[in-house]
């Protein structure tokens, strides 16, 4: 079913959104692995071209925030491929700190909100969609506030483009994987990135709410299994290294 389609993975240049590139290798599908990180991205893909053909993937810098960046970025990717069948908004970052939190929110936010306007006109009919949100969009973890709520805000945009009337104006998928505590990059040096350094005297009793760490390439396997099952709309709770979970969510408005 993913054989022979082209994904487009922000952020592919390490941690989950690399594992989401080379499962998707594996599935026979060509990747553009974009990222702000240059020469880590050429690296990586050239790892990646030691086991693939060079036409099997290819990289593309990107600023994700910068919505003229990711427009010329996924305009040359479907110059190379001809189009693009799978949009994986993966790239984020966790900062609150008071020097970072609005670069956060505009990575974050602004990035995905931009991948999924430019995904919506620009990958072909029948498509899919995938934003990275986390388990903390759903629970608290008041040492990250901000970060919780921005993925809170990717979760609610999944789900309403991930709606039947968009699906029958643009014929695009739309769904969220929610990782839960993941070992990546990422993870490191967290705690000069609280908004209040003071409350980091919290950490020990407020790590509960953080899990259990999960691989990486486990996120990625379930990130497969979502795009290869999954209905438009739907949120996939990954956490614990247990089989994804489907968040079943029912709107109806009921009018006397
Ligand atoms: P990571 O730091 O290992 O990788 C993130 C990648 O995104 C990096 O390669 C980085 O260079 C890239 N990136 C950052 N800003 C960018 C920008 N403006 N434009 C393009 N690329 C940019 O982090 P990760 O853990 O692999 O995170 C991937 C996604 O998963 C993020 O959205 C993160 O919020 C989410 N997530 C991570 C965890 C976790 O515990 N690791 C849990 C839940 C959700």
């Amino acid at each position: 079913m993913l054989k022979g389609k082209i994904a487009v993975v922000t952020g592919g240049a390490q941690g989950i959104g690399l594992e989401i590139c080379r499962k998707l290798l594996e599935n026979n599908v060509k990747v553009a692995l974009c990222d702000i990180n240059i020469e880590l991205g050429r690296n990586t893909v050239d790892q990646l071209r030691t086991k693939y053909s060079k036409d099997d993937c290819c990289f593309f810098p990107v600023d994700v925030s910068d919505k003229i960046q990711f427009k010329d970025c996924l305009n040359k990717i479907i110059d190379l491929y001809k189009s693009i069948d799978i949009l994986i908004n993966n790239a984020g970052v966790a900062d609150d700190s008071i020097e970072f939190w609005e670069r956060e929110v505009d990575i974050n936010c602004k990035g995905t909100v931009w991948g999924c306007i430019l995904g919506l006109q620009l990958i072909n009919k029948g498509g899919t969609i995938i934003n990275i949100s986390s388990t903390l969009a759903l629970k608290p973890y008041p040492l990250m506030p901000i970060y919780g709520m921005t993925k809170a805000a990717v979760t609610n945009l999944t789900i309403c483009l991930g709606s039947k009337e968009y699906f029958e104006k643009y014929g695009i998928n739309v769904m969220a994987i929610l990782p839960g505590l993941t070992d990546t990059p990422i993870l490191q040096h967290t705690e000069q990135r609280y908004i209040f350094p003071e409350m980091a005297s919290y950490r020990d009793e407020l790590k509960p709410y953080l899990g259990k760490m999960q691989s990486p390439s486990f996120v990625a396997e379930c990130t497969i299994h979502a795009l290869q099952t999954g209905k438009n709309g739907s949120l996939w709770i990954v956490e614990d290294m247990k089989p994804p979970g489907i968040i079943e969510l029912d709107y109806k408005i009921k009018t006397k």
